[in-house]
């Protein structure tokens, strides 16, 4: 008997051929095909007659094949396949296919044939390219309807999957729902079997609806669960009480070159006020690009510094790492605080970097040069890495700056009271989750404490948002920039006048600025995809639009060490143009650079096109950001034109909630749900009812020990996590 654990390979209907594919998918079993999401649909739930007035509409006819022609095309390749069909109309409708020569076994002369796909005029004949096809007789799975699409790898298709998967449904049945009975009642959400049926077959957009909605909310409530659990654990622990220090606190923020802003005091004091405490701080430091983050983590680290305990600093990046690493040097210059860069470059050399800012005096690391200095300079000094690590260790080493490998080596700390963690992504609730769990498992040298934990967003998010998903922290807010800031102007540029666009920058690197280009990943590219397009328009733009300028590459392929030193490069004006891709973190600061270029920018949520343009400005220079979009659909230019209309990051990732939800707002991608049922998490609603339903459960069964269902979805989600 067919069940859910069954492996797909004791399935005849699935040859054998198929079964490596499926296995490097995970495809292994029933189950597994079941869960198998598709991240489209065509809807292609309009049948019409054939009919010109349905020229450039996806539509679905029925018809008798009236005409077959098949033609090889040596010279090319290929073979072209038509087919034409003409319904009670009359009127023929032409369908090709390109290399599907196939098509003809089933759809030949007489037969009734279900065709769907985008009606197009060629000359006086109406036709269709590549259609959805299927003989009339049976049932809608292909065409007709709204068709499910999934990611296709090679040799497997989309409609093989379907075909696959139909005769499977019925083994839903005998799935267990994660989701209790009167919860399900409660929220009026779909149970297991029909959320399943619907996803993969459904009958009408509402239905669809509802069952995504369903998938989406059991992803939000496990994500609430296993929050509010590790919240439970986390607030059980100590942490190590750190002082208020008025007078030194007082004594820095004078010395600073710059006037804090009325947010980053308020938010300096609440993060040390909860330092106080004898209880783990868990604080999200929520600012835009600017707002100017790096001082308030300076400010926490300063103050348990002098109260002799250890600070860790995370950045996503060593390249974001050696940049903190500079910043803390610089503003820690007059303090006698050792700061050390651990990065993961040391795993290639004996000697590894290691810098402190400032001495002991009885130190070995003393460096004559520091003081003397006039215009700041970072000391260099190295260590082996066992000798760094014996500094760690001791506590000699007071800031600890690297990257997520600091808590996750082998590395020993002899206090670490404080761990400040500067976010790339926007962290979804799961992860952060996972981030505290790894946060309780360091431990101080003794073993009794955990350390404070301080995060600090890329991207301003919304208050309301983050006070839904992120009830269980504390939040400061940096909603106010530093007075000294020229408006970036930002301009969307149609393709028709992009050149104007390249002879802006032009003379902007004239007048000795510099210039980013960003590209956007390739839509489900894989690295190989992505180093491809860089190449390329990198090429292109050496040699067609910028032959005298100096261009520099950076992708997501390149080794750390590689992408360091073409950084370093455009750092030191080595280079003009830095073409990087998306996936690439660019946070560096190069005050120089006033000019960004965005490439596809119709294709980025407006909260990370603001992201990207926070790189430029960073200096006195007056910068541009150019939007470039080859998008001419309303909806593209209208939501590109919030960027041109407002540079308050908060007020930009309001409207892109608005607009994308709380889903993509998070790229909860990780979960494993496609991002079109996480867009139906687009009220924050949903959020809450989940965020309630758990804390329902939790209050009456706080390890789950009568919801083993819900245990053991928890215990998969957690593993799913961590793998990330
Ligand atoms: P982010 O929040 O993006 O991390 P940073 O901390 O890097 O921002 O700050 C950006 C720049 O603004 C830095 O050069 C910093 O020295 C400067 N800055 C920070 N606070 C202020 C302020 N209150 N007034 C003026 N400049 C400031
Ligand atoms: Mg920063």
């Amino acid at each position: 008997m067919l069940t859910l654990k069954t492996p797909l390979k004791n399935i005849s209907k699935i040859l054998p051929k198929y079964h490596k594919i499926l296995d490097k998918l995970e495809l292994r079993t029933v189950e597994d095909l079941l869960s198998y999401f598709p991240f489209r649909y065509d809807d292609f739930s309009q049948t019409v007659k054939v009919s010109p007035e349905y020229i450039n509409q996806t539509v679905t006819i029925e018809g008798v094949v009236t005409k077959t022609k098949s033609a090889r095309i040596p010279r090319r390749k290929m073979t072209i396949t038509e087919v034409t069909i003409e319904d009670d109309n009359k009127t023929p409708l032409k369908a090709i296919w390109f290399n599907q020569p196939f098509v003809l076994e089933s759809l030949r002369e007489g037969t009734f044939a279900r065709l769907s796909g985008k009606m197009t005029l060629r000359g006086k004949t109406l036709q269709m390219t590549n259609p959805s096809w299927e003989k009339a007789a049976r049932e809608t799975t292909n065409t007709g309807c709204l068709v499910p699409i999934y990611s296709e790898t090679s040799g497997i298709t989309s409609k093989w999957i379907r075909w696959q998967l139909k005769p499977l449904l019925e083994t839903a049945r005998q799935m267990e729902d994660v989701l209790p009975y009167d919860l399900r009642q409660r929220l009026n959400l779909y149970d297991i079997y029909t959320a399943l049926s619907q996803i993969h077959f459904p009958e009408s957009r509402e239905k669809l609806l509802r069952a995504q909605k369903r998938f989406a909310f059991q992803e939000m409530f496990l994500v609430q669960l296993r929050t509010l659990q590790i919240k439970t654990q986390w607030e059980n622990n100590p942490a190590s009480p750190i002082k208020f220090d008025e007078k030194l606190i007082q004594g820095f923020v004078k010395k600073l070159p710059f006037k804090l802003t009325d947010a980053q005091r308020k938010a300096s004091f609440e993060i040390l006020k909860d330092l106080e405490n004898p209880l783990p701080m868990n604080r999200l430091l929520n600012g835009d690009v600017g707002s100017g983050k790096t001082v308030v983590a300076a400010i926490a680290s300063l103050q348990t510094a002098s109260a002799g305990f250890q600070t860790a600093i995370m950045a996503p990046t060593e390249v974001l790492a050696r940049q903190h690493f500079e910043s803390f040097c610089k503003i820690f210059e007059n303090y006698n605080i050792n700061i050390a860069l651990l990065t993961n470059s040391y795993k290639l050399a004996n000697n590894f970097e290691f810098r402190v800012s400032s001495f002991d005096s009885d130190s070995n690391f003393q460096n004559s040069n520091l003081k003397n200095d006039s215009k700041f300079k970072i000391p260099n000094s190295k260590l082996s890495r066992n000798a760094l690590l014996d500094e760690i260790k001791s506590g000699n080493m007071q800031i600890i700056i690297g990257t997520h490998a600091i808590i996750q080596e082998d590395v020993q700390f002899k206090n670490l009271a404080l761990i400040i963690i500067d976010e790339q992504h926007r962290f979804g609730v799961a992860q952060r989750a996972y981030l505290q769990q790894e946060t309780m498992d360091v431990r101080d040298g003794q073993k009794k404490t955990i350390p404070h934990l301080l995060t600090m967003t890329a991207t301003p998010i919304p208050r309301t948002l983050a006070i839904a998903m992120f009830g269980s922290l504390e939040l400061s807010l940096l909603d106010e920039m530093p007075k000294n800031r020229k408006e970036i102007i930002t301009k969307i540029i149609p393709a028709t006048v992009r050149q104007e666009a390249y002879d802006f920058i032009r003379q902007e690197i004239k007048n000795g600025r510099q210039a980013f280009v960003i590209l956007p990943l390739v839509e489900d590219s894989k690295v190989l995809t992505e180093l491809k397009a860089a190449t390329s328009e990198h090429r292109r733009l050496s040699e067609e639009i910028f032959p005298d300028l100096r261009l520099g590459l950076l992708h997501g392929k390149l080794k750390s060490k590689e992408k360091e030193a073409v950084m370093e490069d455009f750092k030191n004006k080595k280079s003009d143009v830095l073409v990087a891709t998306s996936v690439v973190e660019v946070g560096i600061d190069i005050p120089n650079a006033s000019v960004i270029i965005i490439e596809d920018a119709d294709r980025f949520g407006l909260s990370q096109l603001h992201q990207f343009r926070g790189r430029v400005g960073r200096g006195e220079h007056q910068s541009y950001c150019f939007l470039f979009t080859n998008s001419d659909t309303e909806k593209a230019l209208e939501r590109l034109q919030a960027m041109e209309d407002t540079s308050d990051g908060f007020e930009i990732s309001q409207k892109d909630l608005e607009l994308r939800g709380p889903g993509q707002f998070f790229g909860l991608v990780q979960s494993g749900l496609p991002d079109i049922a996480m867009e139906h998490l687009s009220n924050i609603k949903l959020i809450k009812f989940a965020r309630a339903e758990a804390q329902n459960i939790l209050s009456s069964d706080p390890e789950l020990a009568n919801h083993p269902l819900l245990a053991q979805a928890l215990q998969k989600f957690q593993e799913k996590i961590h793998l990330e």
